[in-house]
């Protein structure tokens, strides 16, 4: 697999090959990263003790989220979900993009730090294609994670 780059004021993306993600908006990029870092710690998360936020662009507004669990398991949400409900009763209808951290650390495998499969179906609901999702890789780097596609996350969705 071959893999490009994208460039920002502090940082290098990675951008996961296939079908590519938008980068139209990518001077909002590090500011997407630096509120989902932000917000990560307002996580409520006592029972798992894995913390994530999450910061999504609706509409040419930020909105951001954080995971919440509960003592009834089943009533965790999870950050993305979080920041794009956020947005909605905002007004908000379309992503243009989304950035998650699951954590300061860098080393963390991929499949640890990427949307479940809930999010991702959610995303899927008011994203396109080609929508960014920024994957934090760490703090205190100048590499700052992946970038990828919805399509690359979630290919043949369920839309209406
Ligand atoms: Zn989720």
């Amino acid at each position: 697999m071959s893999a490009s780059t994208l460039t920002t004021q502090n940082f290098t993306w990675h951008i996961a090959s296939g079908l590519a993600p938008s980068l139209r908006d990518s001077s909002q990029f590090e500011g997407l990263l630096l509120a989902a870092r932000d917000v990560r710690r307002n996580a409520y998360a006592p029972y798992s003790n894995f913390l994530v936020g999450s910061a999504v662009l609706m509409d040419g507004n930020l909105y951001r989220g954080c995971n919440v669990e509960n003592a009834s398991y089943g009533a965790t949400i999870c950050a993305e979900r979080s920041a794009i409900f956020a947005g909605i009763a905002d007004g908000g209808r379309s992503i243009a993009a989304l950035a998650l951290t699951t954590g300061p650390q860098s080393g963390t495998p991929i499949n640890q730090r990427t949307p479940c499969g809930i999010c991702r179906q959610v995303i899927a609901e008011f994203a396109e294609a080609d929508t960014p999702i920024l994957i934090d890789a760490g703090e205190g780097a100048s590499y700052a994670g992946e970038i990828v596609s919805l399509e690359q996350l979630l290919p043949w969705r369920f839309k209406l």
